[in-house]
């Protein structure tokens, strides 16, 4: 490893050259959105995936006329994904960003902006970015209510959005506009576990209830969603994303939408909430619209359990439009400040909101010789993320019962734990996202290795406080995806149309190696073989995948992709991006495009001296190293090392 060092220095210098520089937020026009996006697109092909509501979901414009007109041109919805295109499977966890239902309200649309060009500008540099976009699917629609954006105004058409959702409506008075309908067909393809909702004319974070049939008797007051515990400690999460004012107070009071905003019909809050589990036709509504040539009433039917998110509505700020200075900018982004811009503060929330759509433990694996013997000690470092709370197993486990690469074969998951030799166990607070606050919550869990072929094992339950409940309306356990994934022995969610489907467990096994360990009973020493604390140094310290190799899935499109983008989900994931190199504030064209020719033939050689010497002294983790590991590997980043 040694060898390499002078590469780790070169691989630094060049992502700090990379680095975006400061960006002072400001409003884009509808089409300065959408050729946002798609420069996005185009600089980040295997990450970023972009289309037109209109077109891939032609059912909702059945007259195929325009529905009017945006900046000169007819409107389009533009919907955008941001995930790892490669890793991508049906069960890939979701989460959705709605920029604007009310087009006066124009902050959401540009954080929402600001958030996949920050997932997509520090994908290469950060490992948690990376972990947010590799194993989390970001869905958002900058605009929301596409004509209500381009013409400055609050409705479409003359149509509230946020009154146009089946949900305690009149079956002729929902579906009617293009917003809701766009909507609505993604959340019957798609299994979001959380949303934001933005908009404008107050300061609130608020959740369910937002219905007057979710009030108490003397309608003073929000009743008690079945979520409730859940609602609450994701919403402090984010709250506490969003930072501070100048008085230390929290900058967005959180509470229920009926408790501080207030009751609506035909709002999308409860009915992304609940159109999966409350009663059809009431409050849940089939219906029956005639704006633009009608809207087929099944598509507001819905299959039992498909739409359980648990959703935000984020009132941005007293002002619907702030003025520019109140924006901020992107250096903000990494530091909690009580002056700071609102961009930076909703883009924070949207960010913690990722992380929790998986709950995962990261393990830092101990580096062991060859050879050990039963008996000896070892210390595994681990820290949750996307979780609040966690309690931890670590596990050893015959081989054999084990598929390659120490992966569990589901079908055989309650054998294993039972087969199971437990080292150690501890509850501990999960760690999360550390862009901001230098937070650490690593733990250690140590033990003794039994004799035999074996494979260490991490065993996780997730934020068990999620079931706690003191009044549900209606009576019943939690209903969100996000609870039930985290509560549930064994849970399964299938879309209403599509592929995509949840399939979960309480206990979620996360491998420590690739490598079974062949602890001799004939070595038996008390000598630790070794530890994640003093066997490794920091730089050598890269946490395990999410996904193992064995596991990986052709994605399968979720939406009906254009056919020339088929082609770019193929290549490759982990890109150093020489265009970004246009940010470089000191140089011009030709000399940008002489350092960067020269840059990476030197990285090049490098990366091939680097790889041929690891191939030499570490066989056995060639073949499956993955491109994400290995790129944090030879930049020496792990999560102790400070962003570059
Ligand atoms: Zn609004």
């Amino acid at each position: 490893m040694m060898a390499c060092a002078w590469t780790r220095w070169l691989q630094v210098a060049i992502l700090c050259h990379l680095a975006p520089a400061d960006r002072v937020f400001r409003y884009r026009s509808y089409r300065e959105t959408h050729d946002f996006f798609e420069d996005l697109k185009r600089r980040y092909p295997d990450i970023v995936e972009i289309w037109y509501a209109q077109d891939i979901f032609p059912e909702i414009l059945p007259e195929k006329k325009s529905w009017g007109t945006c900046e000169g041109e007819p409107c389009k919805t533009l919907i955008v994904r941001i995930a790892n295109k490669r890793l991508l499977t049906n069960s890939t966890p979701e989460v959705f960003f709605s920029g604007a239902l009310h087009g006066d309200e124009r902050v959401g649309p540009l954080t929402v902006t600001e958030l996949a060009a920050f997932l997509c500008e520090r994908y290469a540099t950060n490992e948690q970015v990376r972990r947010l976009v590799d194993y989390r699917a970001t869905w958002i629609m900058p605009m929301t209510n596409a004509h209500g954006y381009a013409n400055r105004r609050r409705d479409e058409n003359q149509m509230d959005p946020n009154r146009d959702f089946p949900y305690l409506q009149q079956p002729d008075r929902c579906m009617r506009t293009q917003t809701a309908r766009a909507v609505n067909e993604l959340f019957r393809r798609h299994l979001f576990q959380f949303m934001i909702t933005f908009h404008g004319g107050m300061r609130a974070l608020t959740y369910e209830w937002g219905s007057r049939n979710h009030m108490t008797k003397k309608r003073t007051r929000s009743t008690e969603p079945p979520d409730d515990t859940a609602f609450r400690e994701v919403g402090e999460a984010i709250q506490a994303a969003a930072g501070k004012t100048l008085t230390r107070r929290w900058f967005y009071p959180l509470g229920r939408i009926n408790d501080l905003v207030y009751p609506v019909e035909g709002g999308m809050e409860d009915w992304s909430y609940a159109a999966g589990w409350e009663s059809s036709p009431m409050p849940i509504t089939v219906c029956r619209p005639n704006t633009y040539g009608g809207y087929a009433e099944e598509r507001t039917k819905y299959r039992h359990n498909s739409i359980s998110t648990l959703v935000y509505l984020a009132e941005m700020d007293d002002y619907k439009t702030v003025p520019d200075s109140k924006l901020g900018h992107s250096e903000e982004i990494w530091s909690l400040g009580v002056s700071q811009g609102h961009v930076p503060r909703n883009l924070r929330m949207c960010l913690k909101l990722i992380e929790l759509t998986r709950p995962e433990v990261v393990v830092l694996p101990p580096k062991l010789p060859a050879a050990v013997g039963a008996g000896s000690s070892i210390s595994v470092e681990v820290y949750g993320f996307g979780c609040h709370e966690m309690s931890v197993r670590l596990l050893a486990v015959p081989s054999s019962l084990l598929l390659p690469g120490c992966q569990v074969e589901d079908a055989l998951q309650e054998q294993v734990l039972v087969r199971s030799t437990k080292l150690a166990d501890m509850k501990s607070t999960c760690q999360g996202l550390t862009l901001w606050q230098e937070k650490q919550h690593m733990v250690a869990l140590q033990g003794s290795l039994p004799a035999g072929q074996l494979c260490l094992l991490v065993a996780a339950e997730f934020d068990a406080r999620w079931a706690q409940q003191s009044a549900p309306d209606p009576h019943g356990p939690p209903r969100s995806h996000a609870a039930r994934m985290r509560l549930e022995e064994r849970y399964t969610a299938q879309a209403s149309d599509g592929p995509m489907r949840i399939e979960s467990r309480r206990t979620k096994l996360f491998a420590v190696h690739r490598e079974a360990i062949n602890a001799q009973a004939a070595m038996a020493s008390q000598e630790p073989a070794a530890s994640s604390h003093d066997a490794l140094d920091n730089e050598e310290k890269v946490p395990m995948p999410a996904v193992q190799p064995a596991k990986v899935q052709i994605p399968i499109p979720t939406t009906a992709a254009p056919a020339s983008e088929a082609s770019s989900a193929t290549s490759t994931a982990v890109a150093l991006h020489l265009s970004d190199l246009k940010d470089a504030p000191t140089m011009d064209l030709v000399a940008v495009a002489a350092v960067s020719f020269l840059l990476s033939f030197l990285v090049g050689l490098a990366l091939l001296a680097c790889r041929r010497h690891e191939a030499h002294s570490v066989k056995a983790n060639t073949k499956d190293a993955q491109t994400t590991a290995e790129l944090a590997r030879i930049v020496g980043k792990s999560p102790h090392v400070v962003e570059l």
